[in-house]
């Protein structure tokens, strides 16, 4: 009886997981032709000054749209592109779309706008990145200044003198470098010291109960002071509700990021909203 139900269990487990790995590899099919047909599109979240609440600057989000499926975030997609190594193709369209989309808002608007572009793991370790930087830079005649490279902690600490070398020849070109989630990976002081960062991002799991829970609030309260100390600038991520500004501008952080000033949105609606 015992076995019945081991036999049925494992059948039961074994159709899901099929219907699983089909959804997964439909996606992976489908994913080899969105670049090409254009599915990809970016998404702008404005970092607004703590004290001014204007917008600093966007982070370009990606997202895919899907002509079956939908509008797509990375959470739905993001493995694969990374596991097919399609990401790489994905990501240098990325950038030079988002360096693009930055020159043309200062072209229209006379606005200088900071772009920040996420990286992945990835791309990090592709030699061909600071080629295709500098491309999107040259080609977009955004200046090296506007552009922030938002990287998490797990894609620099693997191999430290190799990260070394990479970040310092990023910086070379005139980039702006963010450590993304910070504080939620294998954060090391040592990195810090070391490496030429510009900018820690408080991952949003900090911020969430920052208004209520004590440890929370220290530890970004700690973020800040040691970005402070650093001469390194802080952006708050995942910004909800005004007792969690409140917090976060008592404590000193430079910039807010999240749904309480805007959610990500299109280009169109950034130039509305933004611009207009
Ligand atoms: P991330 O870089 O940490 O981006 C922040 C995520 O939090 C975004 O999700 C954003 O939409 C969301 N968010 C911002 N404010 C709030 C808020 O107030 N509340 C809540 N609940 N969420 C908020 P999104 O756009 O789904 O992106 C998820 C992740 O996918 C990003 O996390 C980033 O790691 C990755 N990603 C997005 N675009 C790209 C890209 O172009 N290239 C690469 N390599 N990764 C990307
Ligand atoms: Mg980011
Ligand atoms: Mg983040
Ligand atoms: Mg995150």
């Amino acid at each position: 009886h015992a076995k019945q139900a081991g036999r049925n269990t494992f059948r039961f487990f074994s159709t899901s997981m099929n219907q699983c790995q089909r959804e997964q590899l439909e996606l992976q099919n489908d994913m080899h032709a969105a670049l090409e047909n254009g599915e990809f599109e970016l998404y702008y979240q404005a970092q607004v000054d703590a004290h001014s609440k204007s917008a600093n600057g966007f982070e370009a989000l990606l997202r895919w749209n899907h002509p079956t499926r939908g509008l797509l975030t990375p959470y739905t997609f993001m493995d694969i592109a990374e596991s097919t190594g399609l990401i790489l193709r994905i990501g240098a369209w990325v950038l030079l779309e988002a360096c693009h989309q930055a020159r043309a808002w200062q072209n229209e608007y006379q606005r200088e706008v900071r772009m920040a572009v996420n990286l992945s793991a990835l791309q990090f370790n592709d030699t061909r990145l600071a080629g295709q930087i500098e491309h999107a830079l040259l080609e977009s005649g955004l200046s090296p200044h506007l552009l922030e490279l938002e990287i998490t902690e797990s894609a620099i600490i693997t191999n430290m003198a190799e990260t070394n070398y990479v970040l310092f020849g990023l910086k070379r070109l005139g980039v702006k470098l963010a450590i993304d989630d910070f504080g939620t990976g294998y954060s090391s002081l040592n990195y810090l010291r070391n490496f030429p960062i510009d900018t820690l991002k408080i991952d949003k799991s900090f911020v969430d109960y920052i208004d209520r829970n004590d440890k929370d609030a220290a530890i970004a309260r700690t973020i800040v002071q040691l970005a402070e100390n650093l001469g390194l600038s802080t952006v708050a991520e995942g910004v909800e509700t005004l007792s969690q500004q409140q917090v976060l501008e008592g404590m000193g952080c430079q910039e807010l990021q999240g749904y309480l000033y805007s959610k990500p949105i299109t280009a169109t609606e950034v130039e509305n909203r933004y611009f207009k």
